[in-house]
């Protein structure tokens, strides 16, 4: 592992973490996260004949991913010798829940337990947090553990360890939360805080959490295409929504291999300021990001980018910067999210002013974007944007223990 640039001036090259690959698959592995042609394989490795592989998928996929359960033994459609051979082999565990906190507001944190990079190893942790309203619910899943990079505003940024999550883990959570939330058909809803009043709780995905998804594409992409299977938790593309710090090369990747909505974490309109805060721009710079995004696969009026824009005071909350960002999105179907600085123990920055995100979002306002305030959500238990560092590090750097996830309400 290398050492964190965050304190690195905006001249410095710019550097990447590099993720730890050395994932050890559990001796007896859950099929959570499988795609159907490699359920079909893990069939194979059991006997089952190649002519009845897709039936048996078919419904296999049903009972994990429509139904959630968690035993192969309540499989009542597939036959007794196949489920006992299917417990012999496999789990359809998810990340382990080691800990949930509840926000007066309803939000809802849940710690994950991840196995280490070698058994015996302490084991790594993330944060998942649901952000339920009166008609949504919108879960924030984490692409890796820490971040390879180092944002100057986000603590994420600072955690040494990266590990990239498999697929199985990226859907594992959103299975994990439904466990919680009795999200399942025939499940019970919490009563001890707000859930929405439709038919599901988890009704919108945002890869908000910890880590840059479009640099575990692969993972990303192959959890999100199970999410969005109509056949199993059904979770429409539309829904679901992928932010990225601005990894240009893989921007087109995600509107074609995924289809999912896109969220830009910008930031800054500048070049010299976006290198500080966000220092992948001194890779891919603020023209090309906009390039890609006008040319994002899909991308309409209907369909919209969103761009995220974190207020720091005296830093990107002039005026003149938000009359820049309104130039700059000039012919992109765009949506503007205003987020207020969550500040976390040695961050250098501080929100802005009320009254000064009031004056900016008139500014935005005015150039025709609705309503882009973003109310932070879940401070009581440090579940905002850019708050979370596992505990796992916490442990080792003995730093204070900081959480954090997002606050997606649009
Ligand atoms: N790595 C991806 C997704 C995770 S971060 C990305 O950067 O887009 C999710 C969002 O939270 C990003 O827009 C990020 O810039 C923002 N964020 C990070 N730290 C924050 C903080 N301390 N306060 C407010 N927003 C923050
Ligand atoms: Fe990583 Fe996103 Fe944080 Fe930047 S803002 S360090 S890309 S998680």
């Amino acid at each position: 592992m290398t050492a964190t640039i965050d304190t690195a001036p905006a001249s410095a090259p710019f550097v990447e973490k590099t993720p730890l690959e050395r994932y050890v698959a559990p001796a007896k592995p859950s099929l959570i996260g499988l795609s159907r042609a490699e359920l079909g394989r893990a069939l194979g490795t059991l006997g089952v004949p190649q002519a009845q592989r897709k039936m048996r998928v078919q419904q296999l996929w049903h009972w994990i991913y429509f139904r959630g359960l968690t035993d192969f033994e309540a499989m009542t459609s597939v036959s007794k010798e196949l489920r006992a051979a299917l417990s012999e082999h496999f789990t359809l565990d998810r990340p382990d829940v080691v800990a949930e906190q509840v926000s007066v507001d309803g939000t809802r944190k849940w710690l994950l337990r991840l196995p280490g990079e070698t058994p015996g190893e302490r084991p790594h942790e993330v944060e998942c947090v649901y952000i339920p309203d009166t008609e949504r619910g919108t879960l924030c899943v984490s692409s890796q553990v820490g971040c390879t990079l180092t944002c100057s505003f986000c603590h994420t940024g600072t955690q040494r360890l990266v590990r990239n999550l498999t697929a199985g883990e990226i859907v594992g959570q959103v299975m994990a939360a439904r466990d919680r939330l009795g999200d399942w058909p025939g499940g019970v809803r919490p009563t001890d805080a707000v859930v929405p009043t439709g038919e599901r709780c988890v009704t919108n995905v945002v890869m908000m959490g910890m880590g840059e998804p479009l640099y575990n594409f692969e993972a990303v992409r192959d959890a999100l295409l199970i999410v969005a299977d109509g056949d199993g938790i059904a979770i429409s593309k539309r829904r679901i929504t992928l932010s990225t710090s601005g990894v240009v090369p893989n921007i087109a990747r995600a509107g074609a291999e995924i289809g999912c909505m896109l969220a830009v974490s910008l930031h800054a309109v500048r070049d010299d300021l976006r290198n500080e805060l966000v220092p992948l721009n001194r890779k891919y710079p603020i023209a090309q990001l906009m390039e890609a995004c006008r040319n994002y696969p899909g991308v309409s009026n209907a369909k919209r980018i969103t761009f995220e824009y974190v207020m720091l005071k005296g830093v990107n909350d002039s005026i003149e910067d938000a009359k820049a960002l309104v130039r700059l999105l000039k012919g992109i179907p765009a949506k503007i999210n205003l987020i207020p600085f969550n500040p976390w123990p040695g961050s250098r920055y501080e929100c802005s002013d009320w009254e000064q995100i009031e004056k900016f979002s008139q500014v935005v306002f005015d150039a025709g974007y609705a309503s882009p305030v973003r109310t932070p959500r879940g401070r009581d238990i440090l579940a905002a944007c850019g708050q979370l560092k596992s505990a796992s590090e916490k442990l080792s750097a003995r730093e204070r223990l900081a959480l954090r996830a997002m606050t997606m309400t649009d």
